[in-house]
């Protein structure tokens, strides 16, 4: 499988569920030029990564200390269930933290932005109207909020994984 420009966040199968989903443990980008995977230490850093991945692909090298000599730090197989990021989303403005949550069912993901007050935005229009209502904040960048969501990768979930609806229709992907 060829997702060679793309950072991407694996999730450990054996953690038990949150309540209402699986959230996000190992960020990683794969070299651009050697194509092995390099766990990347945070979300900070995670999104720096991803949000110059086009105009400036990762390589290992950026990684201090690393060179494309040096095994993999992890393999893309099905120990866990990895998720591919699109490569460009911006980074996280100032102050509000960017979710990600599989849901249960394994069938996608879901993006939330979390503000610096603790609330929950779900959308564009809620971020919008936060702004508003919050004027301190209106030097984030609107764009700069994306709900793009990861795509799941079906070849990583587990063998139990119920993918789609009751009904049994198969979800999508693209
Ligand atoms: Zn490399």
């Amino acid at each position: 499988m060829e997702e060679e420009e793309i950072g991407k966040q694996p999730k450990p199968r054996s953690k038990k569920d949150v309540a209402s989903g699986r959230l996000i443990d190992t960020y990683a980008a794969q070299c651009e030029a050697c194509h092995k995977w390099r766990v990347i230490d945070n979300q900070e850093e995670y999104e720096d990564i991803r949000s110059k991945m086009l105009e400036d692909p990762f390589k290992c090298e950026k990684k201090q200390g690393l060179s494309c000599e040096v095994a993999a730090d992890i393999d893309y197989d099905s120990t866990r269930t990895w998720v591919i990021d699109k490569p460009g989303v911006p980074k996280t403005p100032t102050g509000f933290k960017r979710s990600l949550v599989l849901r249960k069912d394994y069938s996608k993901m879901d993006t939330y932005y979390i503000t610096p007050t603790g609330k929950k935005l779900r959308s564009r229009n809620e971020i919008a109207s936060f702004v508003e209502a919050n004027p301190e904040f209106k030097n984030a960048p609107l764009g700069d909020f994306n709900f793009t969501v990861p795509k799941v990768m079906e070849d990583t979930l587990p063998p139990d994984a119920k993918i789609g609806s009751p009904n049994g229709t198969t979800t999508a992907t693209t």
